[in-house]
């Protein structure tokens, strides 16, 4: 340990020199060609006897005899150069006892000087370094002392946290929607940051840290702003990456700054964002290169903040943090007394997605027919920001057609939009391919409306969007889920084989476009078995490997299963997915003629409504009666 130490102190000192060396030498340039330089200007170098002629010719105008060198202005030769330049010539070994009378005779101004030691102009290169040499020292001073003080030279100590004062801060808890757990969780904070006497004496425990656990675009930001903004208290906004930097003890210097700057205006609440970034496990030892030092401390630092404060229980400091790692966090930061209330917010469910499409229409004209219930119905999965995106989006797209009002036209389109990227109306497929990926998407569309359990289809369209995609088929769930049965999950893999399924029954081959859909439906078998214990074979048995943490992803290890469960998992994973397949064949196979009218409308229209997909059908059976009905009265005759 001690010796590792020694080894790393060495190695830094290496690279702040080799720093050192490096930056010293740009500066000289810079210095000599921006400063040095126009200052003098490189003096023309004369032969003696040059000199000697020039002197003769009238040419030289002053003249400085030193022991070596004589210098002075003379007239230029060129007759375009109108002022003097300088020359320099050496002095001859032995005295020119002729020079003086030579300047004299040409009236020359000349005068003597002494020595002239170079120490002049080596000092003038000499000041950069010196000022380098400084400054690096005192940077690697900082680094060995750690969390030097203050704020240091040119406030790399300063915190860059955003401090937004009460009357600034402009959110409550009415602009932040589906969130009402985690506001209900945070009415005790606000409660805590209003009265802290009242309180303290009802005996409850101080709180101090609230952890915001969710993916992106949830509201943590916002809901930790709209907390201040409740409680009427100063807000400090920064991110977990601001503390993050090259100098060791930088990032502590920064994080003791900021919460310096909070006691002073508190109470107040504190929030850093992405807090994942100073506040990983210690020693995990994953970090390649160095830097790992510099967040130790700077975590440290902030436990050491969170420990310190709230001592004046009448001023009180609350640290709000947000993450979506919530697991690589070091434990210590989750202990009793730091970030102790964890809230949870995940994306928000059909009625948060109504509330929070509400609000972000209120600057928004919506047309008279606008259904916000229907817009957060076909937005499942959404976060708070998407939504916000895309309501955003569709009143562009209505300014764009020079509409009065937004309709839930152009929100659909702008959910698209939101869901795949950009429409590329513009890729060019030809016909064949057209033609495969009609048929593919009306297999998928058809095949959810002939399960008894599939969600139903809500759009089918063969324009190409980004992520490779060349379809899609669109299925609108009736109403969030969280628990799906088994035949739920058949029935979904048999809708994702579908569009192969359609591939072979028209054309007999398959294509590259159901690569994706095989990958899928593979994954989710491959789980119903060895997760959700979906398999008479296997039974109720997790044979699905942990979950391991590498290098920031997961992978899945399966080593302690044996050889002999892992075939069976994939023969039975096979067994599934071919029997799925199979029905979905057979289902296409018996609707051939809805399958056709299907794509052929498809390859007309490019998207197709959900309703299509039913009315396809009925077509189909209103023929199939006819023709039975025609058959039967043939039968009569
Ligand atoms: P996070 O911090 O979780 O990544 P943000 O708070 O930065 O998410 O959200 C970004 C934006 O998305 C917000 O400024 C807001 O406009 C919108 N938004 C996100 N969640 C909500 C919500 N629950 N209610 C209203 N707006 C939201
Ligand atoms: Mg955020
Ligand atoms: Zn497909």
């Amino acid at each position: 340990m001690h010796d590792d130490e020694r080894h790393s102190h060495n190695r830094r000192r290496i690279w702040y020199a080799v720093g050192y060396i490096l930056f010293a030498l740009i500066l000289i340039y810079i210095f000599q060609q921006f400063v040095i330089g126009p200052i003098a200007t490189p003096a023309k170098q004369l032969d003696y006897s040059e000199f000697k002629t020039d002197i003769a010719a009238g040419l030289i105008e002053t003249a400085i005899i030193g022991p070596n060198q004589i210098t002075g202005t003379m007239k230029s030769t060129d007759p375009k150069v109108t002022t003097a330049v300088d020359y320099k010539t050496n002095v001859p070994i032995g005295a020119d006892t002729t020079l003086v009378p030579e300047l004299q005779a040409a009236g020359v101004k000349y005068s003597f000087t002494g020595a002239s030691s170079p120490i002049g102009s080596i000092l003038l290169y000499f000041i950069p370094l010196v000022l380098i040499g400084v400054f690096w020292y005192y940077i690697y001073r900082r680094s060995l002392g750690g969390a030097a003080r203050g704020g240091g030279i040119f406030g790399v100590g300063r915190s860059k946290a955003v401090q937004v004062t009460p009357e600034q801060v402009g959110v409550t808890f009415k602009d932040v929607g589906g969130a009402d757990e985690a506001i209900a969780e945070l009415r005790e904070i606000i409660q805590f940051l209003k009265t802290p006497e009242q309180f303290a004496k009802l005996g409850g425990r101080i709180p101090k840290g609230v952890l915001l656990v969710g993916p992106p675009g949830t509201g943590k930001t916002l809901l930790a702003k709209a907390t201040a903004g409740e409680a009427e208290v100063t807000f400090f906004e920064s991110s977990g990456s601001e503390f993050v930097e090259m100098f060791v003890g930088v990032g502590a210097a920064r994080v003791r700054d900021l919460f310096e700057q909070a006691r002073k205006v508190a109470p107040a609440i504190v929030f850093i964002d992405e807090l994942d970034a100073i506040g990983q496990r210690r020693g995990a030892g994953l970090v390649v290169g160095g830097g790992n030092d510099e967040r130790e401390q700077t975590l440290n630092q902030l436990l050491a903040e969170i420990d310190g404060f709230n001592t004046d229980i009448t001023r009180p400091v609350i640290i709000m943090a947000a993450t979506n790692r919530p697991e690589v966090l070091d434990p210590a930061l989750l202990r009793a007394g730091r970030f102790d209330r964890q809230v949870e917010v995940g994306n928000p469910d059909l009625i948060g997605r109504v509330q929070i499409l509400k609000i972000h229409s209120k600057g928004i004209k919506l047309a008279a027919d606008f259904d916000l219930q229907r817009a957060a119905r076909i937005t499942p999965g959404f976060s708070g920001a998407d939504l916000a995106n895309a309501m955003n989006e569709a009143a562009l797209l209505a300014a764009r057609r020079h509409a009065h009002a937004v309709t839930i036209k152009d929100f659909e389109a702008a959910m698209e939009r939101v869901i795949a990227g950009l429409e590329r109306k513009s890729r060019v497929m030809n016909e064949l391919e057209r033609t495969t990926v009609a048929y593919h998407e009306s297999g998928h569309a058809l095949v959810s409306q002939l399960v008894p359990h599939a969600e139903p289809v809500a759009k089918v369209s063969i324009i190409p969007r980004g992520r490779g995609a060349l379809g899609y088929t669109l299925q609108m769930p009736t109403e969030d889920r969280y628990l799906l049965t088994e035949e739920e999950l058949i029935d979904r893999v048999a809708v994702m084989l579908g569009g192969r399924a359609a591939e072979t029954t028209i054309f007999g081959t398959i294509s590259t476009g159901a690569s994706d859909d095989i990958e899928k439906a593979t994954e989710l078998v491959r789980r119903m078995i060895t997760e959700f214990g979906m398999s008479d074979k296997l039974g109720s048995v997790r044979y699905a490997g942990q979950q391991l943490q590498y290098l920031g992803g997961a992978t899945q290890d399966s080593s302690q299963l044996s050889p002999h469960t892992r075939e069976i998992i994939d023969s039975e994973v096979q067994k599934i997915v071919t029997e799925q397949y199979e029905r979905a064949q057979v289902l296409l196979r018996g609707h051939r003629s809805a399958l056709e009218n299907l794509a052929g409308q498809l390859l007309k229209q490019e998207t197709l409504d959900g309703s299509a997909v039913g009315e396809a059908l009925k077509v189909e059976e209103e023929a199939a009666s006819e023709k039975a009905g025609a058959a039967s009265v043939r039968e009569k005759d």
